[in-house]
């Protein structure tokens, strides 16, 4: 069994590590989504016209990795006009102080993973499968607390940032997760994820406590008709792939 989990622990590093870079989809001319994945977790970075900004902000320790991808993209911190926050989780917050205090980047997140933002930790984590128990060796404990400049907890839309979105609360993965509808496009944090080996593939999240819930997020956010979901590990997705996959019954 020793053996076992050793495989897979050193699988699953060995992929991780080989899967950093920029993944560039160009949804029209005025709107692109550039995924900077990383060792663990995915930023995206959007132009929408004439607007940037992030969805989620990686982890503590990322800083200068993130810098220089958006460099490599033209792109410095003073043009973002805010960072969403999909949810609280260290993977997706862990970044959020430096880029607000070095930048004056506002922060957006759902009113329910306030708590997480203000003590730099977690909430609980229940793994849904034997990659899950081997990813939380990945998930940082901590992350420097932020205090954040908008709090979400209904609908909103982001017409004053020149962005022509709407933010959706989405409550299953964490008390305040939230998703971005922009147009045809759908940003769903940990909703839902690509496969560790098949990135597009749909999965069930890493860490998911309420699945009924999730299950019922997953076909609202289907009511949307996006073409596709840009999650918060590997991915995107396109959501005909989503359809398919829940006809397969995940959650039995
Ligand atoms: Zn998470």
């Amino acid at each position: 069994m020793k053996k076992l989990t050793l495989f897979y622990f050193l699988a699953v590093l060995m992929f991780l590590t080989s899967c950093s870079g920029i993944n560039t989809q160009k949804i029209h001319e005025d709107f692109e989504v550039h995924t900077l994945y990383s060792n663990i977790s995915n930023v995206h970075l959007v132009r929408y016209y004439d607007s940037y900004f992030l969805v989620d902000a990686g982890i503590e320790g990322e800083e200068v990795r993130i810098e220089n991808q958006l460099a490599a993209l033209g792109v410095n911190g003073k043009d973002l006009k805010f960072i969403l926050l999909t949810h609280g989780h260290t993977d997706h917050a862990g970044t959020s102080k430096y880029f607000k205090e070095t930048y004056g980047i506002p922060i957006i997140v759902g009113e329910g993973d306030l708590p997480m933002l203000l003590s730099g930790k977690n909430d609980s984590l229940c793994a849904t499968s034997f990659l899950g128990e081997i990813t939380r060796l990945f998930v940082p404990a901590q992350y420097p607390p932020v205090e954040p400049d908008v709090v979400v907890s209904e609908s909103i839309n982001l017409k004053n940032y020149g962005v022509d979105g709407t933010i959706i609360p989405m409550k299953d993965h964490t008390e305040g997760s939230l998703i971005l509808v922009l147009e045809k496009t759908a940003f769903v944090g940990d909703l839902l994820r690509g496969k560790a080996m098949a990135k597009n593939t749909p999965a069930l999240i890493f860490y998911q406590c309420n699945l009924e819930e999730n299950q019922k997020n997953v076909i609202k956010t289907l009511l949307f008709n996006c073409d596709m979901w840009f999650t918060g590990h590997f991915g995107p997705l396109k959501t005909s792939r989503i359809q398919s996959w829940l006809e397969s019954k995940p959650y039995n």
